[in-house]
């Protein structure tokens, strides 16, 4: 356990976490909504700290992350919480409850496992690692001064002032925009304006910054919604790359994956406004390959988590026509 760095004393020892909107209100002996910070005669703890339930190399692709290092592999680690209730969740097991089974590590542990593995940095993912901020940051410290780089996947549920040291410390994120609907939030315990604050603030302080929506049947799935969300999107900027990922039944969802055909579908609607919208979970297709958005040459082929750089300079330019491409390879 770790005291939290985010909260206020109310009265009677009761204390109300400020790390993320929901700022829950937690008695003694309670826990929050992400059952992962508990109030202990009126101090607040992080009870994941150092509490990993999944570690592994994994492709940057599998975050996804297309833009960043492409075709490199990266040490992912999650852990256990989550401060949404998303009832489609891929990874209930462990963003539901605390598992039976956890390692327990420390920052310089981890750095020395990240280095042992070979990677060129780290991820936060599986779970949502906000939940776990004060680890996160304690990590990227060390993590910093090694030459490691930080890679976070998350649903950018978070208030502005964590966020401010969060982006401080990280290379790289994956921020999850489930759709355009304001209700879907609302029905998972959220608010949107705040994921599109945290994508806001992750692009000025310089982040890389891919996004993802999982598109699931009848929810977040209009072409309405979807103009809009690229709309948004392409007024920060149209090179940021979109995820748009096949949903499958999980946790309390059992409708069928989303059709192919609506994805496609999707993926035309948002390359009106984005220079780089990739198809997800879905086997190989061409929606999956990123291509010139000036002379339209194939730049990086993928099939499933194999990744081949076909048409790309040292400096990141398409070899065929120069154009400088976003990536950092
Ligand atoms: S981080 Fe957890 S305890 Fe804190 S406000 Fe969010 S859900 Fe509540």
């Amino acid at each position: 356990m770790k005291p939290a760095i985010y909260f206020d004393e109310l009265e009677d020892d009761v204390l109300q976490c400020l790390l993320c909107p929901n700022k829950c209100i937690i008695k003694p002996g309670q826990t929050g909504i992400c059952k992962a910070r508990k109030n202990i005669k009126g101090m607040l703890y992080s009870l994941n700290y150092g509490e990993l339930t999944s570690i592994a190399m994994d492709p940057i692709e599998k975050k996804p992350l297309y833009h960043y290092h492409p075709g490199s592999e990266i040490l992912s680690v999650g852990s256990w919480g989550c401060n949404l209730h998303c009832d489609f969740c891929q990874n209930w097991e462990i963003s539901k409850r605390r598992p039976g089974i956890i390692n327990r590590v420390i920052p310089d542990q981890l750095i020395e496992i990240v280095k042992s593995r070979g990677s060129f940095g780290l991820a936060f993912t599986y779970n949502e690692p906000t939940v776990y901020f004060e680890f996160i940051l304690d990590t990227a410290r060390n993590a910093i001064r090694g030459g490691i780089e930080i890679v976070l996947v998350t649903n950018g549920y978070i208030e502005k002032e964590p966020l401010g040291l969060l982006v401080q410390s990280v290379n790289a994120m994956n921020i999850d925009l489930k759709g355009w609907n304001p209700e879907l939030y609302k029905k998972l315990g959220g608010e949107k304006t705040y994921i599109l604050k945290t994508i806001e603030k992750a692009l000025e302080a310089g982040v890389h910054v891919e996004l993802t929506t999982l598109i699931i049947p009848e929810e977040n799935d209009s072409p309405e919604d979807m103009k809009e969300e690229v709309k948004w999107i392409a007024s920060l900027s149209t090179d940021i790359p979109l995820h748009i990922t096949r949903y499958y039944p999980a946790y309390k969802y059992d409708k069928p994956p989303s059709p192919p055909e609506k994805l496609k579908q999707l993926w035309e609607i948002a390359r009106e406004q984005l220079n780089y919208v990739y198809l997800g979970n879905i086997l190989t297709t061409k929606e999956c390959n990123t291509y010139c958005p000036s002379c339209g040459a194939l730049l990086i082929e993928r099939s499933g988590y194999n990744t081949k750089i076909e048409n790309l300079d040292e400096e990141g330019r398409c070899s065929k026509c120069g154009k400088e491409i976003p990536v950092i390879l």
